[in-house]
């Protein structure tokens, strides 16, 4: 069966291919780099790091633009708080942002750009759909009239037939009670930030960034945009408004709303205080493996509740597959095929293809590789898995991790390297055949003390990491 996704525009499962065939042009809000950005917004990101590699999977180029907004009402209002130029107090949250993204080993997408870096285009658009007669002009800013886009509502599937003509939002983010016409460029206001421009001195809303960024790289329709379901309304349904409005084109053919990472019954959010950050997780000691495993562990639209018995069942489960992998990697298994195991091996596989096909249902993947590693640890058990078996174990392996990535551990800055490991190893083996066993002692317990465990096997000594 083909990839399919669940599509927000259309209300329908669909599905997908490049319209070229050849390479996704998919765009993704970044976030807005005002903070430290928490585990909620990672598990967006996480998810969009998913279908990166599935599409890829899929034999498909990719060419994702990501954006950074680095200018909008709170980084405006908490720069000026600082006392800081925008820049100054954005760029230290772009960096943390990248070395956050690479930590939980999320891909870079081909371009990430930067809101800032592209005002110039932003003014040329505004000045586009203002010559088409889509805005208006009041107090020195700029608005989107929403009554003159027929189809304004077609993503959040709304009906906005009763609102008050000309009542105007300055805010770049509200709900959908209060729909109003949006602000594209934003009059100077004192204190603040600004461009000069042809349109009056100000700075651009935050719709536009997005609209002007997308088309700009990846044509006048995507294929792919994606974002958490809290930018379905008003940002998205604003993007498509502006975009359509300038091109008379389909603006994306496909949308994805990852839904909420949730504490209790609140969305985790920066604006209520209920929130951990990467940085948090890590130094009470979980691992980045661990919270990329449970973000990645419930499918992306269902909402996924944060605790920390989910986190540390899922540095339970990353402990299983590399267990499974140690045995399959050291052990020594007869000669031979055994044909339950194999097939087993090949219904899992398909399983697990099926899954991801399956608008990205990560829990039903996994739940095809553990079935898969139950049966295969019970036929090791009893001698029934074979040598010929091995290799078709590691392509599971290697298929699920290339897209969960959470097999190999982290290394932790200043830990010891696998090379000095294999080296104290073989001088534990030298001492023990020199029957020096205090010497073969005191290396296990210097191992020990750095982080690896040791176990003697019938087929020699296996190690792994704490
Ligand atoms: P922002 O920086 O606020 O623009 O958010 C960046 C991304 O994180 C957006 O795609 C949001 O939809 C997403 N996001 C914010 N809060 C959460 C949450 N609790 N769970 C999942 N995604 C979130
Ligand atoms: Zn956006």
């Amino acid at each position: 069966m083909a990839l399919r996704f669940y599509n927000t525009l259309t209300q329908k499962v669909e599905e997908f291919a490049p319209a070229d065939g050849r390479t996704v042009r998919m765009y993704t809000c970044g976030p807005t780099v005002w903070n430290f950005v928490h585990i909620g917004n990672l598990r967006t990101f996480t998810f969009q790091d998913l279908l990166r590699r599935w599409l890829r999977a899929h034999g498909w180029a990719l060419d994702h633009v990501m954006n950074l907004t680095d200018v909008d009402d709170r980084i405006i209002r908490e720069a000026a708080a600082a006392g800081k130029s925008i820049y100054d107090y954005t760029g230290p949250y772009a960096e943390a942002f990248l070395a956050d993204a690479a930590t939980l080993r999320l891909e870079r997408p081909e371009r990430l750009v930067k809101a800032t870096d592209h005002i110039p285009e932003m003014v040329e658009a505004i000045r586009k759909l203002a010559e088409k007669g889509f805005t208006y002009e009041s107090e020195g800013s700029i608005y989107f009239s929403v009554a003159g886009f027929a189809e304004y509502g077609k993503l959040s599937h709304s009906d906005f037939d009763g609102m008050k003509a000309g009542a105007r939002v300055d805010s770049d983010r509200y709900d959908k009670t209060d729909a109003r016409d949006f602000a594209l460029w934003k009059a100077r206001k004192p204190g603040e930030h600004y461009w000069d421009s042809p349109l009056g001195a100000g700075r651009p809303g935050w719709h536009i960034e997005c609209s002007v960024m997308s088309m700009k790289y990846l044509g006048e329709t995507l294929d792919i945009h994606a974002g958490g379901v809290d930018l379905t309304f008003p940002h998205h349904e604003n993007e498509i408004a502006q975009s359509e409005a300038l091109t008379g084109k389909p603006f994306a053919r496909f949308w994805l709303h990852s839904e909420h990472l949730m504490l209790g019954d609140e969305v985790m959010s920066k604006s209520l205080g209920n929130f951990y950050t990467l940085r948090d997780l890590m130094g009470m000691g979980y691992t980045p493996e661990a919270i990329r495993y449970l973000l990645a562990s419930v499918p992306y639209r269902k909402q996924l509740n944060f605790t920390f018995d989910g986190l540390k069942a899922a540095a339970t489960a990353i402990e299983r597959l590399r267990n499974f992998e140690l045995r399959l990697k050291n052990e020594t298994f007869a000669e031979g095929r055994d044909e339950r195991v194999a097939a087993r091996g090949v219904e899992s596989l398909a399983k697990f293809d099926q899954s991801l096909d399956d608008d990205l249902n990560t829990a039903e993947a996994l739940a095809a590789v553990f079935e898969y590693i139950r049966e295969a640890n019970t036929a090791m058990d009893a001698g029934g898995f074979r040598a010929a078996n091995r290799a078709q174990a590691l392509e599971l392996l290697a298929r699920f991790d290339s897209v969960f990535d959470v097999l190999k551990p982290a290394v932790k800055a200043g830990a010891i390297s696998d090379q000095e490991i294999e080296q104290l190893i073989a001088g534990r083996t030298a001492a023990r055949q020199a029957r020096d066993f205090k010497r073969a002692d005191q290396i296990r317990a210097e191992l020990a003390e750095r982080g690896v465990i040791l176990e003697d096997t019938r087929d020699g000594i296996r190690w792994k990491r704490k």
